[in-house]
């Protein structure tokens, strides 16, 4: 009897430790109905998964994530998304890098206002980065001395995460570069990986 109440109580603690340590490392939900969203505490990783447009924060209407919007690191938006949402990363402080899908083709008003965004890493060309509808105070801050408005400054890695050719160090898109893309794969396994 003693035992088996000493057995509870050692699982009734680890329960509860788990339960905090889960509380703490994470925490996500819905955005809307195809939409959702996970913070990694751990990582200070926040990402945005689903399909369509995200919604529009602002005024009283605060992102589920505004607790953490001083801890938030990396943002990652996944393939699927097509929006970034008015003031979605509003004041994110800490916020150095984003990931954005090619599947974005608008990003609203104050998306990333006064962040400290170093690096996007943006998965389609330069020319599809200049096809997005980008609002003009989506990437600014205000000079907190001067009150004037500016652009953030940041760099774009275009092309983030393609499959690059282990021979060509290239992109083998269509069914003409699938074919040289097989060429080169062969070479590449015949004399070794350049890439
Ligand atoms: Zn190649």
């Amino acid at each position: 009897m003693k035992i088996t109440k000493k057995v509870l109580s050692v699982l009734l603690a680890v329960f509860l430790m788990a339960g905090c340590a889960a509380m703490a490392l994470a925490a996500g939900g819905n955005l809307n109905d195809s939409i959702t969203w996970n913070y990694d505490e751990s990582t200070q990783i926040l990402t945005v998964s689903g399909t369509g447009d995200m919604p529009n924060y602002g005024g009283q209407n605060s992102p589920p994530w505004y607790a953490n919007n001083y801890r938030v690191e990396t943002i990652v938006i996944e393939d699927g998304v097509t929006s970034i949402g008015f003031a979605a990363f509003y004041s994110c402080k800490t916020l150095k890098t984003v990931t954005i899908p090619a599947s974005v083709k608008k990003i609203e008003g104050y998306a990333f206002y006064g962040t400290a965004l170093e690096t996007v890493n943006y998965a389609g060309s330069k020319k599809d980065w200049n096809n997005i509808q980008v609002d003009d105070s989506a990437f600014s801050k205000i000079d907190s001395a001067t009150g004037a408005a500016s652009a953030i400054e940041f760099t774009i890695h275009y092309n983030y995460g393609a499959i690059v050719c282990p021979w060509c160090g290239g992109e083998h898109t269509g069914f003409f570069g699938g074919f040289v893309g097989w060429i080169h794969g062969i070479l590449a396994t015949i004399f070794g990986a350049k890439y």
